[in-house]
């Protein structure tokens, strides 16, 4: 039985049916274009292309998550507080959300509208990313249109499957400010579906997963000609730095595995292998951000400076 082939058809078909219940993207603008790249958002929706293996097997990873939660809040006995896949919409604009889950009560039956943006990572981030924060903000705004009393907040959910770890980044209120220019940047991009505007391009993280960067503008490097044994060089460089990616990837997989047997402390000898685990302490080192928050006067005098170094980046790009 070949698995392989069959997947590549039935992630193809998974992401058909996921993506059919958020309707025709191509007539509207959503939460997570709103606070996009508008030439991304534009491209995509003006010639939408199935994304690659790769993107439909993380937008799964996306879907599992928001599975486990539902069944975990079924398992609680609380699945009548709330619903998933919400969808809000603008009064006037072809803007719309989809909510991931919508408690209508807090868990002491308190009412009051707390939305939950989910977000599958490999690493939760120490803060959440603006492009998150923009989504859940736009989500607050369409709610506080369709229920103008009452309390509203929101969180983002980050959750690592692999690690096993889950953080709560909470406490988003509805933000009139920011929601409508949210909605404005919502516009902007419906102007430019409509070919009255140009899109802009903003870059951030995501530029590293965007399928329209080889022809980005804001990527555009000067044309050069690179004697062959530099190509050759970048290209050998290119090729051994996968290799070690593809290493980590593999390492930290069977790191895990080990530690699954060993526990936090190990100690053994085998025929071939020395495998040693031990733990190391945890210990306190100065918070940076909470240090200029709170002492802003002491924080420049303890600041040392940093010796650079030079950043090679090397990349193909010809795919
Ligand atoms: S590479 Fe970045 S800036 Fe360019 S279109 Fe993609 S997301 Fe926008």
């Amino acid at each position: 039985m070949d698995l392989i082939p069959f997947f590549e058809t039935a992630i193809a078909a998974l992401n058909k049916s996921k993506s059919a219940e958020l309707g025709d993207r191509t007539q509207y603008i959503g939460s997570s274009d709103v606070g996009s790249c508008a030439r991304k958002v534009y491209l995509q929706k003006q010639d939408p292309s199935e994304p690659d293996f790769n993107t439909m097997m993380r937008f799964s990873r996306g879907h599992v998550a928001e599975i486990l939660l539902d069944n975990m809040f079924t398992a609680a006995g609380v699945k009548h507080l709330y619903d998933t896949q919400v969808e809000v919409v603008h009064p006037d604009h072809p803007l719309k959300a989809h909510i991931d889950f919508l408690f209508y009560a807090d868990f002491d039956g308190k009412p009051q509208l707390h939305v939950i943006e989910v977000k599958s990572v490999s690493t939760i981030p120490d803060e959440p990313y603006s492009t998150w924060i923009d989504q859940l903000n736009f989500q607050l705004g369409l709610l506080r249109l369709k229920y103008p009393v009452g309390k509203l907040g929101g969180s983002i959910l980050a959750i690592d499957l692999n690690a096993g770890a889950v953080h709560q980044f909470n406490g988003f209120d509805y933000n009139e400010t920011l929601f409508n220019y949210l909605c404005n940047r919502g516009l902007n991009m419906l102007e430019c579906l409509a070919g009255t505007e140009e899109p802009s391009t903003s870059t951030s993280f995501l530029c590293s997963y965007c399928s329209y960067r080889p022809d980005c503008p804001a990527m555009a490097l000067p044309e050069v000609e690179l004697p062959p044994e530099i190509e050759a060089m970048a290209n050998k460089f290119i090729e051994l730095n996968d290799i070690r990616y593809e290493a980590d990837r593999r390492m930290r997989g069977i790191r895990e595995g080990l530690l699954e047997f060993t526990g936090p402390i190990f100690k053994g000898r085998s025929e071939t292998i020395d495998l040693v685990v031990s733990s190391v302490a945890p210990s306190m080192i100065v918070d940076s951000k909470l240090l200029k928050k709170q002492y802003p006067d002491v924080y420049p005098e303890v600041l040392k400076e940093r010796a650079g170094y030079t950043k090679l980046e090397c990349k193909s790009n010809c795919c």
